[in-house]
């Protein structure tokens, strides 16, 4: 197998830099929007995104953590799983939601989100900020964000390593 890098740490911080942008635009500003990353990378993206918001626009914008595994649909129902968060519900309640991940595949996670979203009360809107989109969609799901398109065969995997938890940023494809 090789492997071989496609976005460098100046190319992760430009895309974020960008997105964060056209995140302000879109939304003529940040007024009632709310970032939400999903567990783990999708967190440190949110995190980040929130940071160069605040650069720009010079105000906060709240960020929340969503964990879907409980939601999958191939994962067994239980009374657990059917309890809303919180401290999401809390978040979500009217607000302009900017769902945040690392990679975007098949669409099944976020279909997921969009559950575990609803099941907190009705989100005004809901828009969807990707790092990677490698295509191969199995859902009617599009990004509103997208850092990079890399096409991909079903064969290759992205592995997306971010500083705060896999010490160095960069993106590589796989090839088995
Ligand atoms: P989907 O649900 O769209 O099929 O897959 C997206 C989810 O699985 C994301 O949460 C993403 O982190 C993970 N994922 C799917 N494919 C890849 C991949 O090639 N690389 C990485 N790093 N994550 C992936
Ligand atoms: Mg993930």
């Amino acid at each position: 197998s090789d492997s071989r890098v496609i976005m460098d740490e100046s190319a992760i911080r430009r895309a974020l830099t960008r997105i964060a942008h056209e995140m302000v635009e879109k939304n003529k500003g940040i007024h009632g929007c709310v970032l939400i990353g999903i567990r783990t990378r999708g967190i440190y993206l949110a995190r980040r995104l929130a940071e160069r918001i605040l650069d720009i626009e010079g105000q906060p914008i709240a960020v929340g953590e969503l964990d879907i595994t409980r939601y999958r649909d191939d994962r067994p129902y239980t009374a657990e799983a059917a309890a809303p968060d919180e401290e999401l519900t809390r978040l979500v309640k009217d607000k302009r939601i900017i769902l945040i991940d690392d990679v975007l595949y098949t669409g099944r996670t976020i279909r997921a989100a969009l559950d575990a979203l609803m099941d907190c009360g009705r989100p005004q809107s809901i828009q969807l900020a990707v790092l990677v989109d490698r295509g191969h969609r199995e859902l009617p799901i599009r990004p509103d964000y997208v850092g990079k398109n890399v096409p991909t065969s079903r064969h290759e995997k992205i592995e997306v390593s971010l500083e705060e938890i896999d010490d160095n940023d960069f993106v590589t494809i796989l090839h088995p």
